[in-house]
């Protein structure tokens, strides 16, 4: 086994210049994805570059336009922030099912992000709710949407020497919900068998003028699925809405085959949970 270096910087810069100095290194959170891959040989870094100590990537800002959640922020902290459960209560609910309550205490929304899982909770409903991931590195700072920064099961588009610091959350217009919600064989620790996140906006007549559907562990990468927006902007609730976003859904799966599920299981339960969601986010949005 190579040797393994450990550092803790507490400012942006010093992590930057040490994950821009190793092609090996890599950001280390909550540790709770990375020391089971280091623990089974699938990744071999040569230095963790631990980012807790640093202030600003562990806070949660609450600004006129938007929300900034710091990507080392934990899912215990996100469930104890009032103002971020009432704003986008899906997206906490998602990450506050990672796990179980130490792994809460410890796993980042970064992480889980940046771990790259089509399965990962938050992440479908953080695409649901259009959220961006804020990146620093060594040729400054970008933002980019969360539904492209993973490219494939554990590849994202960080380039050497970046993190993500940040999720930035747009405030959600008047009479907004969103929700989200995961198939599991049993009722908690578990992976995701399909996940879907939604977030809806709508009329004061109850039609709905926006709406944003993603499905984890449905294919390679979370999917935003298009469709679904023409199934229920237009429209309230009733069944031939539903029937469509069902459909809507299954149409864009592509999932595997494995033991947690067959593809047309995966597929049935992607249209069920697409309309548990949009009934929770409906809900919301007519008591916002
Ligand atoms: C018992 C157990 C149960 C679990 N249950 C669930 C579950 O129900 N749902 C679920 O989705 N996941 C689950 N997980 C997986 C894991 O807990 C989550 O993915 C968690 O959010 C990862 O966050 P972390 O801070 O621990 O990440 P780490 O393990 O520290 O990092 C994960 C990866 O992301 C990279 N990374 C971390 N932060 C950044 C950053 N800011 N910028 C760039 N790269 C970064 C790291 O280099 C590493 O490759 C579980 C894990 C365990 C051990």
């Amino acid at each position: 086994m190579s040797e393994l270096n450990y550092e803790a910087p507490d400012t942006l810069d010093a992590a930057i210049g040490l994950l821009a100095g190793d092609e090996t290194a890599r950001v280390f959170a909550g540790g709770t994805d990375l020391l089971v891959q280091l623990k089974e040989d699938l990744r071999e870094p040569g230095l963790l570059v631990d980012i807790k100590r640093i202030q600003e990537v562990r806070e949660i800002s609450i600004g006129d336009a938007d929300v900034r959640i710091g990507a080392a922020v934990t899912g215990a902290e996100l469930g104890e922030h009032d103002v971020l459960k009432a704003l986008w209560p899906g997206v906490v609910e998602a990450v506050n099912l990672i796990g179980s309550d130490q792994v809460q205490g410890r796993a980042t929304i970064g992480g889980n992000l940046c771990n790259a899982s089509p399965a990962a909770d938050s992440v479908p409903a953080m695409v649901a709710a259009g959220a961006k991931a804020a990146i620093s590195g060594p040729d400054g700072n970008r933002e980019v949407a969360i539904d492209d920064l993973m490219t494939g099961p554990g590849q994202t588009t960080l380039g050497r020497g970046e993190l993500v610091t940040a999720i930035v959350l747009p405030k959600p217009p008047a009479r907004s919900g969103d929700a989200y919600l995961r198939f599991i064989p049993r009722t908690e620790m578990d992976i995701a068998v399909v996940g879907a996140g939604i977030s809806v906006t709508l009329n004061d007549d109850g039609t709905c003028v926006a709406a944003r559907l993603a499905l984890g562990a449905v294919g390679p990468t979370v999917k935003l699925v298009d469709a679904a927006c023409t199934a229920l902007v237009g429209n309230t609730l009733d069944e031939a809405t539903l029937e469509a976003l069902t459909q809507a859904a299954r149409a864009a799966c592509s999932p595997i085959d494995d033991k947690r599920g067959t593809a047309e299981f995966r597929t049935n339960v992607a249209g069920v949970l697409a309309r548990r969601v949009a009934a929770i986010a409906w809900q919301r949005a007519e008591n916002s």
